[in-house]
């Protein structure tokens, strides 16, 4: 699939539920948010059907995302089936990692490619306050630890937030040193309402990490389908990555699209522009049909975000990031 602007579409990245066991301070208001009824929400063959589709027509990866993947029923069966689908190179998964270890074995042997796991500090009661959860620190660390150990492509996401993780960002990204893992931190975005203020870009991380951990030379050797770029602090054996969604914006290269639970087909991170899908798969369209659709809506997907400069804008997506899958 190409878009307009000659973008190759080849990455989908699927959230697959609204719900969450944790209140992330930059993705959701503290009550959460209202659930989105049962009935909108995607059926697990009508999930699967769309992505056969979307393999069809030339995905070949795939991030399953949420709200938190974990809490959806039937994951690993879902794993297991988009990793049967010809076409489909990888299967990735982003996940604030409580519910992870109990289900990784399977995950692993469903054909699961790759974890990121998001880890935004180090210290309990910071993790208790950011998360809105209590005690939960040990098992994401844990998490980590055993993502890694079952031989996953494991990376965490950080998302550097000014007065509130930046004293311990070289420590997060320490995590590195002596495993193979990436440390990735992710440039606040104003997604929802929060205090995107706190946001740090990336040239003022880099020089924060390098006053920590010396000259970063930049590391090419790939870690995903993203566009994190990698840094290899001296005496790492893992990598640190920044996600600059926002003051580099990476838009010339996109080369993905998004489908929320409810099976919006969202076009760009920041516009609420797509196609609804779930409506021609409940009408009985044909796969040709759908096919038409999504190709058709591809002409409308934006050339780039304009985050800087958001609040002039027309069709702006204001629902908060749980409902988006990041
Ligand atoms: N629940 C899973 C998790 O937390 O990893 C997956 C969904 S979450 C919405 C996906 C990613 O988006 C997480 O890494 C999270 O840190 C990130 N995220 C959420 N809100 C964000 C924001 N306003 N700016 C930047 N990243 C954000
Ligand atoms: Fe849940 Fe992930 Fe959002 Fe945190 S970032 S509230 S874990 S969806």
């Amino acid at each position: 699939m190409k878009d307009r602007y000659g973008r190759v579409i080849d990455y989908l990245r699927v959230s697959v539920t609204d719900r969450c066991n944790f209140r992330c301070v930059y993705c959701m208001p503290p009550d959460g948010i209202p659930s989105v009824s049962h009935d909108d929400i995607l059926r697990y063959e009508e999930l699967l059907r769309l992505i056969r589709i979307f393999a069809e027509l030339g995905i070949k990866h795939i991030r399953l995302t949420g709200g938190e993947p974990t809490v959806r029923r039937g994951l690993v069966k879902l794993v297991r089936e988009i990793h049967d689908m010809p076409g489909i190179e990888t299967i990735s998964m982003t996940t604030n990692g409580l519910l992870l270890p109990t289900l990784l074995d399977d995950l692993k042997d469903a054909g699961l490619t790759s974890v990121n796991i998001s880890l935004d500090t180090l210290k309990e009661e910071r993790f208790d306050e950011i998360t809105r959860t209590t005690g939960n620190l040990p098992k994401v660390l844990d998490a980590i630890r055993l993502a890694e150990e079952e031989g996953l492509n494991t990376k965490v996401n950080c998302v550097a937030m000014r007065g509130v993780n930046d004293d311990e960002l070289a420590d997060i990204a320490a995590m590195a040193k002596d495993r193979n893992i990436g440390v990735r931190f992710i440039e606040y975005m104003p997604i929802g309402k929060h205090d995107y203020e706190q946001a740090i870009y990336k040239d003022e991380l880099l020089d924060l990490l390098r006053s920590s951990l010396g000259e970063l030379a930049e590391d090419p050797s790939p870690r995903g389908n993203g566009p994190a770029v990698y840094y290899k602090p001296e005496g790492f054996q893992g990598s640190v990555g920044v996600i600059s969604a926002m003051s580099h914006a990476f838009c010339d290269t996109c080369n993905r699209v998004r489908m929320t639970p409810e099976g919006f087909l969202k076009l760009c991170l920041q516009y609420d522009v797509g196609v609804n899908l779930r409506s021609p798969v409940r009408q009985d369209l044909t796969d040709d049909q759908i096919k038409q659709l999504i190709l058709a809506s591809l002409d409308r997907k934006p050339e780039h975000h304009t985050f800087l400069d958001y609040a002039e804008k027309q069709d702006i997506d204001t629902r908060d990031m749980s409902l988006i899958g990041g």
